[in-house]
């Protein structure tokens, strides 16, 4: 069902204070900041290798990073996958019983089509699905 690991999604306090370790110190490149006014997070996307590091900032504080911070503080907050198809992928799981967060996909950063299964279905780990273009 899912290819690779598209991109490892981590929630920050602070973006542009985050950014210098990634760029300055891990020597990673930015390849641009989005802000998704649905999601309330503004975004950084760090290619490396065959997959990304995304940063994410809470524009709100009641938005759903702000929530994770303050729950759990800093750090890796989801893992995504591409799939080829989400409409399928989803209809997919669905008929095998998995919960979803999403059950139709939404707009997320860089244009993809993504949707997020439900943490109590996957042992813990918050799990996007993502077809890009
Ligand atoms: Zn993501």
């Amino acid at each position: 069902m899912v290819g690779k690991l598209d991109h490892i999604g981590i929630a920050v306090a602070n973006l542009d204070e985050s950014l210098k370790f990634y760029t300055d110190i891990l020597g990673m490149e930015l390849h641009g900041t989005e802000t998704v006014a649905e999601q309330k997070v503004r975004v950084a996307f760090l290619p490396v290798g065959d997959t990304e590091v995304e940063l994410l900032e809470s524009t709100d504080p009641e938005g759903p990073i702000a929530k994770f911070i303050e729950a759990k503080g800093q750090g890796i907050q989801h893992l995504a996958f591409s799939v080829p198809d989400i409409e399928a992928a989803l209809a997919e799981l669905k008929a095998k019983g998995i919960r979803l967060i999403d059950e139709k996909p939404r707009y997320g950063a860089g244009g993809a089509k993504i949707a997020f299964l439900h943490p109590k279905a996957t042992n813990g780990v918050l799990i996007e699905l993502s077809q890009r273009g």
